[in-house]
C-alpha cells in the first residue's frame, strides 16, 4: 500500500433510493438551549460530501455549539440532524407493530461519532508523548490498530500536514502551528468522512495561521468533507463552497463564496467590515 491509499480522503458518496446523493450533513431546524439560554433557533444547513462549508459570525451567535451537536458533544433541544443520511442520537426501532425512535446508546453514539473528526482551537495534545504518539494513541487502543500499522500510518499522517522531520518531538517543543498540524494528522488518522474546524487558526500568532490553512486546503482539494467556522475571510473565499453567517442562534445569510465581496443582509455586510 503507498502512502497515498492510507491517507486518502476522498469522500465516500452515498446514494438514495431515488438515486440523490445523500447529504454528508443535513441539519433541520435545530434548536439548541442551556436552561433559559436558547443559542441556536432553528438552524437549516446541508453539507454535500466532498464540499467544504464555512461558518461565519461573531463571538456567541452559535456557532461551536452547532459543531458539537453534530459531534454528539451536546444533545439537540430540537429538530434534527443527519450525518450521512443516519439520524444522530436515534434508531429507529418497531414496536407492536409501530415505528419509533429510540435514544442510542454510548457504544452506538461512539460509532456515529466516528465519522467525523474534529480540530479545536486548543489543540490539546498528550504533553507527554512526541507527535507520532499522538497521532498512533487512537488507532491503537480505540481502533485496536497495531502498533505497526499505526505507527506507518501517523508517519504518513504527519507527512501529509508537512512535519514528516517531526515526528519524535514532543508538543513543547513544536510551535503552535505545528501543534495544530499535529491535532489535524490526529483526527485524520481515524479516517474520519467529515472533519469539522473550531477556528483552527483563532489561538495562533499571526505568522503561524498560513501553515494550518495551507494544510486545510490541500484537504479540501482532496476531496475532504469539512465544516470549518474560521474568521478566515480569504480562505473563505478562496476555498469555500457554501458559505454560512450566523448571528443570533439564526442563519442570516448564505450563499456561494461570491456572498463575501456581495453581502446583501446589513448584519453580514457589518460583521464583514469588522473582519476585512
Ligand atoms: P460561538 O462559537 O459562535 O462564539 P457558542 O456556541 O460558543 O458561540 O456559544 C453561544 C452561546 O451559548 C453563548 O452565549 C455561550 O455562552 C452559550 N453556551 C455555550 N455553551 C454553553 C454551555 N455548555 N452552557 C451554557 N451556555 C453555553
Ligand atoms: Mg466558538
Amino acid at each position: 500500500m503507498t502512502t497515498n491509499d492510507i491517507t486518502s480522503v476522498a469522500p465516500v458518496v452515498r446514494k438514495a433510493a431515488d438515486g440523490s446523493v445523500i447529504p454528508a450533513v443535513k441539519a433541520v431546524q435545530v434548536h439548541k438551549a442551556f436552561g433559559p439560554l436558547h443559542v441556536l433557533k432553528g438552524i437549516d444547513l446541508t453539507v454535500m460530501p466532498g464540499t467544504v462549508t464555512v461558518i461565519l459570525g461573531p463571538s456567541g451567535s452559535g456557532k461551536s455549539t452547532f459543531l458539537r451537536l453534530i459531534n454528539q458533544l451536546e444533545t439537540l433541544t430540537g429538530g434534527s440532524i443527519e450525518v450521512d443520511g443516519e439520524l444522530i442520537g436515534y434508531k429507529h426501532v418497531t414496536k407492536n407493530g409501530q415505528d419509533m425512535l429510540q435514544t442510542l446508546d454510548d457504544k452506538e453514539i461512539a460509532a456515529q461519532r466516528s465519522r467525523l473528526g474534529m480540530v479545536f482551537q486548543r489543540f490539546n495534545l498528550f504533553p507527554h508523548m512526541t507527535a507520532l504518539e499522538n497521532v498512533m494513541e487512537a488507532p491503537i487502543h480505540v481502533q485496536h490498530q497495531s502498533k505497526k500499522a499505526a505507527r506507518d500510518l501517523a508517519v504518513a499522517e504527519l507527512q501529509r500536514v508537512g512535519l514528516g522531520d517531526r515526528t519524535d518531538y514532543y508538543p513543547s517543543q513544536l510551535s503552535g502551528g505545528q501543534q495544530q498540524r499535529v491535532a489535524i494528522a490526529r483526527a485524520l488518522a481515524m479516517k474520519p468522512e467529515i472533519m469539522l474546524f473550531d477556528e483552527p487558526t483563532s489561538a495562533l500568532d499571526p505568522e503561524l495561521v498560513g501553515e494550518v490553512l495551507n494544510v486545510m486546503r490541500s484537504l479540501a482539494k482532496e476531496g475532504m468533507t469539512m465544516v470549518c467556522v474560521t474568521h478566515e475571510i480569504g480562505f473563505a473565499r478562496e476555498v469555500a463552497d457554501q458559505i454560512v453567517f450566523m448571528d443570533g442562534g439564526v442563519v442570516v445569510e448564505q450563499g456561494g463564496p461570491d456572498i463575501i465581496d456581495h453581502p446583501t443582509e446589513p448584519r453580514f455586510k457589518d460583521f464583514l467590515q469588522h473582519v476585512l
